[in-house]
């Protein structure tokens, strides 16, 4: 098959979709960027233009800024109870399953990834998010605090306010619903930057907010770049709360740009986390949970498994069992049905992820499968098990964010954690083993958000995630992720 994918393989929203240049959605409308620029969106199965997409910047940001004050401080949103506000994010979950085939197609369009994969992890999963947070709404509480009988004290937990959501490229819809789903359930307004890479789902999820009934300014999206629209939205001062995901660098771009007004910031940033996998382990879930740990969504995963700590006495059979998982994956486009591997996201992701493969093998490691890009348009890299490596080579210090896992073998438990935690990141961390006591004494010391025990990128609504170290700061999702959204008034009177 082609790598292009004909209008007449789509679905008709999703042709139409790519087929008109897309608008902004600020304060309920569509409009063009205010400089009236657009810029491409590629599809990474060829490398060929796909869309053209609204090019926000600064006065957009401004323009979505004002909307969003308006909404949070009149009209419909702050007057509105808590239970009709958890009614329409309920309702946006229901939205968002009947159009499951519609964001599947336009996901795997602009991001690569496999077409399945889409339709029964990103799309479901953003559903479910949107369902779960729905019934927050009505369960945002005070306390009351009887410290004296003179004194009538109590707390309120109040929305944040505006709040500026950027997002990364690699679950595009997901991460869209990880952050307006509490934000939303508190009664925050938003704006939201897609990833330049892949803004389009995001846009179909604001006119599916739109059909929901939110009020006008509630969610306002303004796609462009980072270094403007997103640096923006960052430094503006009547922004109240800035969330963020993306890479360590940036993150810390957005901390100094938030110093200006000191907005509360949640930062969600890389990982390079340790799958650690003891000799007493089932052979055979592990292998196939230590391969889908770093080569799911090709490895663009931010906890994805790309340090593989192995007892020595399984280290040859668990590479090789890796190894033969990795052979076994089909790299092809995201809408052929026999792809299991799509391309990575761009054309900078791959020669990040090629540059990284060529700085492992000049520093002596070696890939036991992979290690090479393949020949041809788009951007495909061919999953990589790298062997040989030592803890201080940059393929095992630092985020390739791409299908290479790095295998080392292990004697000693306690040198094994010291080196699994010998990493600048904290976001996750697996462990493998049928020693129940062994797993949770693991578990304990590993400075990591996420341990998964006999399991991997096991997701959902209800379990917090975010990272130690500087793989971030506060968490997602869970009633954790709410506690971020409010602000804590303490209300005492005299008696
Ligand atoms: P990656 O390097 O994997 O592309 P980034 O951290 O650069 O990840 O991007 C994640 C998100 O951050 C994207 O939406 C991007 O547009 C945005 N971004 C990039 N640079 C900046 C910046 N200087 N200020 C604010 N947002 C930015």
């Amino acid at each position: 098959m082609s790598t292009a994918v004909s209008t007449a393989q789509m679905h008709s929203r999703v042709a139409d979709f790519v087929g008109r240049p897309r608008k902004m959605f600020i304060n309920g409308k569509w409009v063009e960027a205010a400089s009236g620029k657009t810029f491409p969106s590629y599809n990474p199965a060829t490398g060929e233009v796909m869309a053209q997409v609204a090019e926000g910047d600064r006065e957009d940001i401004n323009r979505a800024v004002k909307a969003a004050r308006a909404a949070f401080e009149t009209g419909a949103w702050p007057s509105m109870s808590a239970s009709q506000r958890g009614r329409l994010i309920w309702k946006l979950g229901d939205l968002i399953e009947e159009h499951l085939e519609e964001l599947a197609q336009l996901e795997s369009l602009d991001n690569g990834k496999p077409l399945a994969v889409a339709r029964v992890a990103d799309v479901p999963l953003a559903a479910d998010l949107f369902h779960y947070m729905a019934g927050w709404a009505t369960k945002i509480e005070g306390n009351t605090i009887p410290f004296s009988p003179k004194y009538f004290a109590y707390t309120r937990r109040e929305p944040i306010g505006v709040v500026g959501q950027i997002i990364p490229w690699n679950f595009p819809l997901l991460m869209a619903a990880w952050k307006l789903g509490p934000a939303l359930a508190t009664g925050c307004t938003v704006v939201l930057k897609p990833a330049e890479q892949t803004p389009l789902s995001a846009l179909l999820l604001a006119e599916l907010i739109a059909e929901a009934g939110f009020p006008a300014g509630v969610v306002n999206v303004v796609t462009g770049y980072g270094e403007t629209a997103g640096a923006a939205l960052a430094a503006h001062p009547d922004v109240d709360k800035i969330a963020f995901t993306g890479s360590t660098e940036v993150g810390k771009l957005i901390v100094q740009a938030a110093a200006g007004n000191l907005k509360k910031v949640t930062l969600e940033l890389g990982g390079k986390s340790p799958n650690i996998v003891f000799a007493d382990a089932d052979i055979s879930s592990t292998i196939a949970g230590a391969s889908s740990a770093i080569f799911f969504n090709h490895g663009q995963c931010c906890c994805a498994g790309s340090r593989l700590y192995i007892e020595q006495s399984m280290f040859d059979k668990v590479v090789s069992g890796v190894a033969d998982e990795a052979k076994k994956i089909k790299i092809g486009p995201g809408f052929d049905p026999d792809t299991s591997m799509g391309p990575l996201v761009s054309e900078e992701q791959l020669n990040r992820v090629c540059n990284y493969l060529e700085s492992g093998f000049s520093e002596g490691a070696e890939a036991v499968v992979g290690g090479h890009k393949r020949a041809g348009s788009g951007y495909f890299v061919e999953p990589t098990v790298m062997v040989k490596t030592n803890p201080s080579m940059k393929v095992v210090r630092e985020e390739i964010f791409g299908p290479v896992v790095c295998a080392m073998p292990f004697t000693d438990i306690d040198k094994l954690i010291a080196e699994a935690n010998q990493s600048e990141y904290g976001l996750a961390g697996a462990v493998w083993t049928r020693d129940i006591s062994k797993a949770h004494r693991v578990a304990e010391k590993l400075r990591a958000g996420t341990v998964w025990i006999n399991c991997y990128n096991v997701f959902d609504a209800s379990l917090p995630f975010g990272g130690y170290k500087q793989s971030g700061w506060g968490r997602e999702m869970g009633h954790e992720s709410l506690e971020l959204y409010t602000e804590v008034k303490t209300v005492c009177a005299q008696l």
